[in-house]
């Protein structure tokens, strides 16, 4: 939990930090100040940047971005001469150059918060959910895609028993559990537009993401789209909340090349990623193969309609020429190893992909397909599902903490914004008490440190106590602070409620 320093602990800090440095240096430097809204220190930074080890110190908040990250020291012990500083300073405090050696500045900010000795990692990246399922959990239970979409899909079911207003509520019960769990970006695949509703609820929620609007009003129409005028003020829709638009385009039962190509005609007229469902399954894999004889892959290629701004999600089934195909073209690729593994799509070739250069990405799904939305599941999950494919060594735990973070948000073409904890970075991360028996015996220091091991081996969404996203936090000790959250569930199970009666009468029929 995060304590907030009294201004005599403040003071005191101050002092100590320098009175150290000048001890440490042995001459009184003059010390380059980093202004800032608020400072949290006493805390292991984990990130990307700092190659995922634990490095004890601070973080430091301006506005919606961190202005540092780096030793911060208030005693002796605290301060290791042993940790590599070049790490830290290598976008910002060019000043600290001059102080030869360690990055000695001083940090002004008004609010200083004690993280108690917790990790702070970047906020997680979901890059494939569906929030308009939420309210559907546990019923796809027992059953493959294709028999899923014989039971619901195709039969309207979707349509005739759930309203706008509950997709809406079943999108802020998901982003609501996505947050408790440490997520601060997560992708919205839509099946059905919004309109000018479809942002709401992660404005109000607080969550960041992309949003995906298909291309088609009706997708079980496959060839009547939206207007391109509909398309540009979606794009903008989004950029004005900060959101990453992008078109929803067909899977594999409808691909044509005339389809394909006005798909990526439109969003690239209308300025938006890609993102279609891609080699997921084996019956849509044989749908393109009886068809043209080919793998998706080569389809899209051939059509050309394989490039840098298109959002491959799931990337089961692919041969070593199609991964070769998706790296060359720089393909993003976002896979959900529980959903994968519970409908019996398949494990994907994570391990031939990242070693291809491919920007791999993890996300959940729906509530259909996996029925929960912890991204630290996932990394576990796609840690397993690889070992039991080429061997326990298959990814290490730093591979899978860049998938839920830095990579995650390479995906969606925000790698310079987000996903690291670097000096210039949004200020969007997470707390996690590692003060508890899952975690223990726990190494910080060393080449023996098991920190990066425990986040992904040992941690789940339950550990984060605290969010952060652009600055402002959302979570404080486990509770949105954006959402009434017993309200919500009680709202919840009046509309699952409704949805079950009016499922029921209909299949009694
Ligand atoms: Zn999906």
């Amino acid at each position: 939990m995060l304590r907030k320093l009294s201004i005599d602990e403040i003071q005191s800090v101050d002092a100590a930090h320098r009175q150290l440095i000048t001890t440490y240096v042995g001459t009184n430097i003059n010390l380059p100040e980093i202004e800032a809204d608020f400072v949290i220190l006493n805390v292991y930074l984990m990130s990307s940047h700092l190659e995922w080890y634990p490095f004890f110190g601070a973080v430091a908040v301006r506005g919606e971005h961190i202005v540092y990250c780096g030793p911060y020291s208030r005693s002796a012990d605290e301060l290791n001469p042993a940790v590599p500083f070049e790490f830290f300073f290598q976008n910002e405090v060019e000043e600290a150059a001059v102080c030869q050696k360690p990055p000695y500045v001083t940090l002004v900010a008004p609010i200083w918060l004690d993280g108690g000795g917790q990790i702070l990692m970047p906020g997680l990246v979901n890059g494939h959910c569906h929030g308009d399922m939420g309210l559907l959990r546990g019923r796809g239970d027992g059953m493959t895609l294709a028999e899923q979409n014989e039971a619901f899909a195709s039969h309207n079911w979707f349509q005739d028993f759930m309203s706008d207003e509950d997709r809406l509520l079943a999108r802020r019960l998901t982003y609501v559990e996505a947050l408790l769990s440490g997520t601060t970006f997560i992708c919205e695949n839509m099946y059905w537009s919004l309109g000018e509703r479809a942002v709401e609820v992660m404005v109000e929620t607080g969550i960041q993401g992309a949003l995906v609007e298909d291309l088609r009003p009706d997708f079980r129409i496959s060839d009547v789209y939206h207007s391109a005028t509909w398309l540009n003020q979606f794009r903008e829709l989004c950029h004005n909340h900060g959101l990453v638009a992008v078109a929803g385009c067909a899977a594999e039962e409808d691909f044509s090349p005339s389809i394909v190509q006005a798909e990526h005609e439109l969003a690239a007229q209308a300025g938006l990623w890609e993102t279609r469902h891609f080699s997921e399954t084996t019956w849509r894999l044989s749908i393109v193969a009886d068809h043209y004889g080919m793998t998706p892959t080569h389809f899209l290629s051939k059509y050309g309609v394989l490039h840098h701004r298109l959002i491959a999600s799931h990337g089961v089934h692919l041969t070593t020429e199609d991964i070769q195909l998706l790296a060359e073209r720089e393909v993003k690729v976002v896979n959900t190893p529980l959903c994968e593994m519970k409908i019996q799509d398949g494990a994907a070739p994570i391990v031939e992909m990242l070693a291809a250069g491919i920007s791999v990405g993890l996300g959940t799904d729906g509530a259909c397909w996996n029925n929960s939305n912890d991204i630290f599941r996932e990394m576990k999950g796609v840690s397993l599902l690889n070992a039991l494919r080429l061997g326990p060594a298959a990814l290490t735990p730093e591979q899978v903490l860049d998938m839920a973070t830095s990579m995650g948000a390479a995906v969606f073409g925000e790698e310079k914004s987000r996903g690291t904890l670097a000096p210039g970075m949004r200020a969007d991360f997470i707390l996690i008490d590692m003060n508890q028996p899952h975690f223990s015996p726990l190494i910080t220091s060393g080449t023996e440190q098991n920190v990066a091991s425990h986040l992904v081996y040992c941690a789940t969404g339950q550990d984060v106590r605290d969010v952060f996203i652009g600055g402002k936090q959302i979570v404080e000790d486990r509770k949105v602070l954006t959402t009434d959250l017993s309200k919500l569930l009680n709202q919840v199970d009046a509309a699952a409620n409704k949805i079950t009666s009016l499922s029921s009468s209909s299949s009694a029929k």
